[in-house]
């Protein structure tokens, strides 16, 4: 086994991401030589806790990134902003930029990569020392689709989401917390984070709108899905819904086939999946949940049946912790499998 260490700098430590981030190194054992801890000008002075030990947050500063040549890993969740302007300057001075947002994900010279899927487009992460992490709820639908796309081809999937606040951050949570206060105390209420009031209601709107009518984060579940499974012909429909809880992302996916599959053989593949836990037993009530998937590795998939109105088709219910799975557990086996085998 290496004895190798790594010196790894997180950007965005004090962020939903950040924080889940450094506690999954710490959970998996990660061989973290030194940790490099940075945010904005708001955390500066503050520390966080890694391994029983305090690490000094930084304030990241274009000025000061000669650091980074010293730095083998660096796992960005700040930003679409923060990783357009930082990486080419960081990732030029020899660290491997794993990142969160959507700055790269469609770059064809950067893999964006879920490693269950596709480990092996990891291959091509030096072209620009960058590797992308995919949008959270794309992550836990193909995680799904691709051991049934191996065996029965996915033609067309039509999906909709039930997303987090937590998706949109630390304080879209506090915003759905604060707006629930308010309202059961029959007092105002403050919208910031959301379009509209979050609390007792869902919004069918995340991030921005685009000219087509689709939301960014509809489409950036269409485009990554086909890139991440390398499948540019599966069509791929998505409603992509906020709802109010804080924690897991939900999703209804109905998907055709070319190859006709039953609910039976897809539970079976689907029990064999690494990183998949089928819970599928409707007469003990049993299907997944947010509560069951928060804080957990694995993404659950249930209410698996037929769908009667197309030849082939089968309705799924698919539920991840999006901090953990849909960020920042996702970036940590990415490091993982550039420590092991890529560096
Ligand atoms: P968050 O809770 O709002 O945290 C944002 C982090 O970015 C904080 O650490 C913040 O530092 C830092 N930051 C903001 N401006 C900065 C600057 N100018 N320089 C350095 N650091 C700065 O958001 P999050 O949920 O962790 O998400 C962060 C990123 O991960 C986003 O790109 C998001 O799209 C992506 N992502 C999130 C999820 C999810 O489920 N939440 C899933 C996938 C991807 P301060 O605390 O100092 O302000």
């Amino acid at each position: 086994m290496s004895t190798i260490k790594r010196n790894v700098a997180i950007i965005g430590a004090t962020g939903a991401v950040g924080e889940e981030m450094i506690s999954i190194l710490e959970e998996r054992k990660f061989p973290v030589n030194d940790l490099f801890l940075f945010a904005s000008q708001n955390s500066a002075g503050t520390s966080l806790s890694f391994n029983h030990k305090k690490y000094r947050v930084e304030v990241l500063k274009e000025e000061k990134l000669d650091i980074f040549g010293a730095i083998d890993l660096t796992l960005l969740s700040a930003g679409t902003e923060i990783s357009q302007k930082f990486i080419p300057l960081i990732a030029e001075k020899g660290t491997v930029c794993i990142d969160n947002s959507n700055a790269w994900r469609m770059d064809s010279d950067v893999p964006l990569v879920v490693p269950e899927v596709n480990y092996s487009d990891l291959n091509y992460f030096n072209r620009k020392n960058i590797v992308a992490n995919p949008n959270c709820s794309t992550i836990q639908m193909v995680q799904v689709l691709k051991p049934i796309h191996d065996i029965f081809k996915i033609t067309r999937v039509v999906v909709s989401t039930y997303q987090a606040t937590s998706g949109k951050g630390k304080k879209a949570m506090g915003e759905l917390s604060s707006q629930t206060i308010a309202l059961l105390n029959q007092q105002e209420v403050h919208v910031k984070e959301f379009p509209h009031q979050i609390a007792f209601n869902c919004i069918p709107h995340i991030d921005s709108f685009l000219e087509n009518g689709h939301t960014l984060e509809e489409t950036k579940m269409i485009l990554e899905t086909k890139k991440i499974m390398n499948a540019p012909s599966i069509r791929v429909s998505a409603t992509c819904v906020r709802v109010p809880v804080f924690c897991s992302h939900a999703e209804s996916v109905n998907i055709e086939t070319e190859k006709k599959a039953t609910p039976e053989e897809i539970r079976a593949l689907l029990s064999e999946t690494k990183g998949i836990k089928v819970m599928d037993d409707p007469a003990k009530k049993l299907y997944p949940l947010n509560i069951m998937a928060t804080g957990k590795d694995d993404t659950l998939v249930g209410r698996i049946r037929e769908d009667f109105s197309i030849a082939n088709g089968i309705n799924l219910w698919i539920v991840s912790d999006n901090i953990r799975k849909g960020a920042a557990l996702n970036a940590v086996q990415i490091a993982e499998a550039l420590h092991t085998e890529f560096l």
